[in-house]
């Protein structure tokens, strides 16, 4: 079945509509042999039951054997890199049941490994191992990286459309917060009369910190010159108060930065319309997309967007503080040059170092800053080649498909995950509430489900025992995130029957 006939036979309005029916093993088995990326889970390895419990390295799992044949020629490497991955249990007797992929519904915290990860990994390792510092301008045959310093652009281009982007809008460097700062030392600008950065009531610790920082680097104080727009009581924020608030600050606002998907909420903004309202009054626009990106579509391009900055250890797989991505639109990358011998390059004032300089003359250590056109001249080092394999195995996979289908299955699981959520409050009515949108359109994979009083602890417990790997936020939430790539709907239909277990003990 084509993905968007697997999505629009349930898919009315803002909202999907499962049978009553649906509340089976059964049915959520059936949606799983139609679904079109079921093969995509086998590129992944999802922790197992027995492996989350494990308190040491497994004795003979994941044996790599490297054969190296070596020709003639150094550059010319055949490397044949076998993996097995066996899972022993050292101590006790497992179960058939434990050795089965565990429910892992924290995709939107650390993706699962995809398997190509380590081959790219072992591949890096070899090609250093074998030309040392000949890496960086030479790859070599059969193996899946360029030569190392090609790579950051071929990461970066291959992201761009999971981003909405040109190629040389995006780059792919640093991690999120340390390219927050780089952007937000470019774009935030402030006047006398401009100063203000907005973003909303309860931004991630490390973005907080970020614009607090920023604003006293530049000698203002967070009390006079931050603005949180609150939500209204069941923790969203409707469209119309942001937007109110950029009319009551489009006087004094310097910046706008929100996140596309809110970290504990859930919901999904409005990125193109809030985007335009700013600018239209002055305000320069930046989005963090920790939550959103290789979650949710998007076209940061067509929608104008100043900057953006995302991680690629949540819903893009490349492993913890993998190496983040940056958007720069292509209106602030420009590089012109004036006439005349002495050619000075005219560019967006920024933080620079080697690496944002042209490649072309990159080397020539001549000391005058000529920077690459586009989002790679934000660069500043040389970037960790270890982390853009780690990266690239991770995009091997994720480019198999694209968001477009992604999205269609994700708008299918998230919503029968909350189909069932809504059959166990007609069974245990009060035992917790959704946080995020009903509205599909308004939110990505996941889930923020508000539980009542005292029962974290104990869902934390049967969730351990069971194997299911949800995360949970302190006083009462629990994120539920079945990501489409390598969740399937018995997944969801697990998960739902321990936390059932979980309130009805
Ligand atoms: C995950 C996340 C981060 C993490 O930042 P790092 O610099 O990668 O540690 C920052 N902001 C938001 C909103 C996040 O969700």
């Amino acid at each position: 079945m084509e993905t968007s006939n697997f999505t629009t036979a349930l898919l009315q309005g803002h909202s999907i509509t499962f049978p009553e029916s649906a509340n089976t093993r059964e049915y959520a088995a059936s949606l799983d042999a139609q679904d079109p990326l079921a093969a995509l889970r086998a590129d992944f390895i999802i922790p197992t039951k027995a492996s989350l419990a494990a308190k040491s390295i497994p004795v003979a799992t994941s044996t790599l054997q490297t054969t190296t044949l070596r020709n003639d020629s150094a550059q010319d490497l055949t490397t044949t890199t076998t993996t097995t991955t066996t899972t022993t249990n050292n101590a006790d007797a497992t179960t058939a049941e434990d050795n089965e992929p565990a429910v892992y519904f924290c995709g939107n915290s650390l993706g699962c490994q995809p398997k190509a990860v380590r081959t790219y990994l072992a591949a890096h390792l070899d090609t250093w191992a074998s030309v040392g510092v000949q890496g960086h301008h030479h790859g070599l045959t059969a193996s899946p990286l360029p030569a190392w310093q090609d790579l950051a652009a071929q990461a970066s281009s291959q992201s761009a459309a999971i981003v909405g982007a040109q190629p040389d809008e995006v780059i792919i460097m640093n991690t999120l917060t340390i390219n927050l700062h780089l952007m937000l030392a470019s774009f935030y600008t402030p006047t006398a009369q401009r100063h203000k950065i907005i973003c909303e009531w309860k931004p991630f610790p490390s973005d907080y910190y970020a614009v607090e920082s920023q604003l006293r680097l530049h000698g203002r104080d967070p009390a006079a010159s931050l603005v949180l727009v609150q939500p209204d009581a069941n923790a969203l924020i409707p469209t119309a108060k942001i937007l109110a608030a950029i009319d009551e600050h489009a006087d004094d606002a310097a910046l706008l930065l929100l996140p596309g998907i809110q970290y504990y909420s859930g919901q999904l903004f409005d990125i193109p319309r809030i985007t335009a309202y700013a600018q239209a009054r002055g305000i320069m626009v930046g989005w963090d997309l920790a939550h959103a990106a290789g979650n949710v579509p998007l076209k940061l391009h067509d929608w104008n967007v100043d900057f953006a900055v995302w991680c690629t250890y949540k819903y893009l797989n490349a492993g913890p503080g993998s190496i983040g991505g940056c958007f720069v639109h292509e209106k602030h990358g420009a590089v012109t040059y004036s006439d005349g011998v002495d050619s000075v390059p005219m560019f967006r004032p920024r933080l620079t170092g080697w690496y944002g300089h042209d490649k072309d003359t990159r080397f020539l250590m001549d000391n005058k800053f000529r920077p690459t056109p586009g989002a790679a001249g934000f660069q500043c080092s040389n970037p960790s080649v270890v982390d853009l394999a780690s990266l690239s195995g991770a995009l091997s996979v994720f480019n198999k498909t694209d968001m477009a289908s992604l999205r269609a299955k994700s708008l299918l699981l998230t919503s029968y995950a909350e189909f069932l959520l809504d059959g166990i409050l007609e069974r245990y009515e009060g035992a917790f509430t959704v946080l995020t949108p009903r509205n599909v359109a308004e939110r990505g994979a996941q889930l923020s489900v508000l539980l009542r009083d005292g029962l974290l602890e104990k869902a934390g417990d049967f969730f351990k025992n069971a194997g299911v790997v949800c995360d949970q936020r302190k006083p009462g939430v629990i994120r539920v995130a079945p990501v489409p790539i390598y969740n399937n709907f018995t997944d969801v239909w697990k998960f739902m029957e321990v936390l059932e277990k979980a309130i009805s003990s």
